[in-house]
């Protein structure tokens, strides 16, 4: 089940660009500025229904009523951790396939402000097959639309702008403090740059000043180490934040867990980093689970110190989350330290990253709290 979802009428608006939201209009008949409308319609006010959209004309809405659909996600259900740090939520789409959805807030620390990170997926399912991971265990079912990956954001937009309008009106927050979702991580199932275009599309969508217009900078691609869709998007004058998963500093180890390695092993992979760096001035985001007896070893720490000695990166550390079907359990918090110790004896900085929302499975599988990209 590789095909994409129903690409038959009614078009689905939030698949478009704004380029082709505005040609579309214009082929139904409208001035250009009604495309502009329409798109600030869809992703600033954020309208759920051609009859909401109030700023459009009567005549206008109806032909968008018979020829196009918003195409929204279905929620099969919507879960709050006790702490209140985290949302999940499940959605089903229109062929049945279900993908998970996590926002994350960070109350501020230090010089940072109050964040909400959305961790999106951008696949039902993942091909890659890594044995940690619960997608991975899954397998792949098929790519998501851009419109299916922008709805993810969307919805938790929704809920941030409204917990927003409750701060204000508790006197938490100025008028002029709204923020909505902050930041955007694509760590949710699926490998986004096996599913380069519509990744990539769904980036500018929400990248777009006129619509969510979050930063590139907030926004975080993560791969498994596709090297050649990594150097393709080292030449995309897009400012993302890139994320590479390694989770070994050998290729032995590494091809344990991820079969990706067979493809592209490591010294491959590096070097198209080091390319992306090169061509982008920066920084790549090494991923790295840790998983007891498997790859958190100090001599392991060591290697990885020398791989990476020199490279413009920063390492994120995290214990796994065991899986239903995973053998791996989580080092200790001394073990922890003497890793992250041993890599910085080599000058590579990293942080060790704590889950969110375990409660509610949000750290099940690869949709946990992180926060790459927003040093
Ligand atoms: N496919 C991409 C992005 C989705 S996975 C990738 O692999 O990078 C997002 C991150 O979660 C990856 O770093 C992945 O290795 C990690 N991950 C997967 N399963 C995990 C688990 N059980 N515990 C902790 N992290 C996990
Ligand atoms: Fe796919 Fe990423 Fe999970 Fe590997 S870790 S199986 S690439 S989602």
């Amino acid at each position: 089940m590789t095909s994409a979802p129903n690409v038959m009428s009614p078009r689905s608006l939030l698949d478009c660009s704004r380029a082709e939201l505005e040609a579309l209009v214009v082929e139904m008949g409208e001035a250009p500025y009604r495309g502009r409308q329409l798109w600030r319609a869809l992703y600033h006010e954020l309208r759920e229904s051609f009859d909401d959209m109030t700023s459009l004309s009567r005549g206008f809405r109806a032909a968008l009523h018979q020829r196009c659909a918003i195409g929204q996600l279905e929620t099969v259900y919507h879960l709050t951790s006790r702490d209140g740090s985290t949302d999940k939520a499940l959605f089903r789409l229109p062929d049945g396939e279900l993908i998970e959805t996590v926002l994350m807030r960070y109350a501020p620390d230090g010089h940072r402000k109050v964040r909400r990170t959305v961790c999106v997926s951008t696949q039902a399912g993942c091909a890659m097959g890594c044995t940690f991971c619960a997608t991975g265990q899954q397998g792949f079912r098929r790519h998501l639309s851009v419109g299916e990956i922008v709805s993810q954001v969307m919805f938790m937009e929704r809920l941030a702008r409204k917990e927003d309008e409750l701060e204000i009106a508790g006197g938490m927050r100025s008028k002029g403090d709204r923020q909505g979702v902050t930041n955007v991580v694509f760590m949710g199932m699926g490998e986004p740059l096996a599913n380069y275009d519509n990744t990539l599309n769904a980036v500018r969508t929400l990248n777009d000043e006129q619509g969510l217009h979050i930063g590139a900078r907030r926004i975080t691609v993560s791969t498994v180490g596709l090297v050649p869709q990594i150097v393709r998007l080292a030449n995309e004058p897009l400012q993302v934040n890139l994320a590479v998963s390694l989770h070994a500093p050998d290729d032995v180890t590494r091809a344990e867990t991820m079969p990706v390695n067979q493809k592209y092993p490591l010294r491959p992979l590096i070097e198209a980093c080091k390319t992306y760096i090169d061509k982008t001035g920066r920084r790549v985001f090494f991923e790295y689970v840790l998983l007891h007896g498997q790859n958190d070893s100090v001599d392991q720490a060591r290697e990885l110190g020398r791989l990476l000695a020199g490279v413009l990166c920063h390492v994120n550390l995290s214990p796994v989350n065991p899986t239903a079907d995973g053998p791996f359990g989580r080092p200790t918090r001394v073990g922890r330290l003497a890793f992250q110790d041993a890599l910085r004896d080599y000058g590579v900085p990293s942080t060790i990253r704590m889950e969110k929302g375990i409660d509610i499975d949000a750290g099940c599988g690869q949709l946990r709290a992180r926060a790459v990209g927003v040093e």
